[in-house]
């Protein structure tokens, strides 16, 4: 396997390489890097989890660390787009990271904060910029934005730029770059519009493309737990009760299912927190801290709003409804076994979301194991009832006992916990 020498990356960015502790590059940084290196345009077919923020900082940062011209106001060298703050912050965080040894100015712009900050820091010039294209735009409109130095163009996440409406956004502001400029553009799928911007966009491009559909899947150990929608909130609380759970995602279709979700877990005395586009930046970025930091256990996310999580730990993946696109359980499952690691996916699916999972299971090319041996595994639909503040579920008299508790359940107990295959 290529290692992080061969690629012979400034000696700078080598010890901020291993400083962060990574030994080998991802397959992704494996085949771009050396292209980039070379100045060549890149088409990457990823998703976030493959390492792919690295591919494309490494290399521009040794571009712009190894020529050290300098920024005017209002100017960056290196501009990248990414749909959302959370993203944004993100990447800025890794040139930071990545880049510490070399004098790398980077900065980053989005909406929902103030923008005196973000002119301040345009108005001193800027190596990088990393920006979701909203107020990008806005600033442009008011002066704050030129592009006449710009060297390095990188459009990050297009077919989520198209998925959130910002592509004409994204649109206006390509059309005020200058023709000549090194251009990355990233996607995880390959929609006809962006196959067409990329067209227009790229020259001779490089297309390196990593599925991390097999890749992630096999590595992640899955498994469905037929349940009925009433009792999907008991079903949750039960399986946090194994306090080795230390992190969770959990996922939901909708904002206001997610709003749900932390109520249910709150009346259990489970401490979690929602993040979904009605929540405002602050209380995005405080659940996100609280999160990495083990303050709270789980964080209920709607499939847009987790695109731009970046924690390295989960080990808990629920999907608390099964989503309508199978592509996006692939998307929700590789947010554990980032970089390398193992981790579990549990899908709970009520008899309305049969459809989807046989959707996702032709996706996926696998069948995924179903746990039979759950609490709620063929019980009836239980009555909305919230619990009491104690934690405890409803009492019902067809409630079978959890193997923890001690007692045998009403279908026969079966040794192993372990899911099996249909
Ligand atoms: P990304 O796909 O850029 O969102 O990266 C996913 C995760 O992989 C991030 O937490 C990175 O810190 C981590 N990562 C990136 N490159 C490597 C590497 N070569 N070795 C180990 N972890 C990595």
């Amino acid at each position: 396997m290529l290692d992080f020498k061969s690629l012979k990356l400034l000696p700078e960015i080598m010890e901020a390489i291993e400083k962060v502790g990574y030994k080998n590059p991802t397959p992704i940084q494996a085949q771009a890097i050396p292209h980039l290196l070379e100045g060549k345009d890149l088409l990457g077919i990823a998703q976030t989890g493959t390492g792919k923020t690295a591919a494309f900082t490494l290399p521009i940062l040794n571009r712009l660390g190894t020529s050290k011209k300098k920024a005017r106001p209002a100017r960056m060298r290196c501009l990248i787009l990414t749909p959302t703050r959370e993203l944004a912050s993100q990447i800025n965080q890794n040139i930071q990271d990545y880049g510490k040894n070399i004098n790398i100015k980077s900065t980053v712009i989005f909406g929902g904060v103030g923008q005196r900050p973000q002119v301040q820091a345009m108005s001193r010039g800027q190596d990088f910029l990393v920006a979701t294209p909203g107020r990008l735009l806005d600033l442009m409109g008011q002066g704050h934005i030129l592009y006449d130095q710009l060297e390095v163009f990188v459009l990050d996440e297009a077919d989520r730029m198209l998925d959130m409406g910002f592509f004409n956004d994204v649109k206006k502001i390509i059309a005020k770059l200058p023709k000549e400029k090194q251009t990355l553009l990233f996607s995880a799928t390959m929609p006809k519009d962006i196959s067409n911007l990329a067209n227009s966009l790229l020259k001779n491009p490089v297309r390196v493309e990593i599925t991390p559909e097999a890749s992630t899947v096999d590595k992640i150990d899955q498994k469905i737990n037929f349940v009925d929608k009433t009792n999907k909130p008991l079903l949750l609380e039960s399986i946090l009760k194994d306090n080795t759970i230390k992190t969770m995602l959990v996922f939901t279709r909708t904002k206001h299912g997610a709003n749900r979700v932390v109520k249910h877990l709150d009346s259990f005395l489970i401490k979690s927190a929602a993040i979904h586009g009605n929540k405002s930046q602050g209380a995005r970025e405080r659940a996100l801290e609280d999160f990495k930091r083990g303050k709270i256990r789980v964080l209920v996310a709607t499939d847009i709003a987790a695109r731009g999580i970046d924690v390295s730990n989960i080990t808990h993946i629920v999907n608390y409804d099964l989503p309508d696109d199978p592509k996006s359980y692939v998307h929700r499952i590789g947010r554990t076994a980032r970089a390398g690691r193992e981790g579990m996916a549990i899908s709970f699916c009520d008899p309305n979301e049969r459809g989807l999972l046989k959707d996702i299971e032709k996706t996926i090319k696998q069948s995924i194991p179903v746990d039979e041996d759950h609490a709620f595994h063929g019980v009836a639909a239980q009555p909305s009832r919230p619990a009491n503040r104690k934690g405890r579920p409803p009492k019902r008299t067809d409630r079978p006992k959890t193997s923890d508790s001690g007692a045998v359940s009403k279908k026969k107990k079966r040794p192993s916990q372990r899911a099996r295959s249909r």
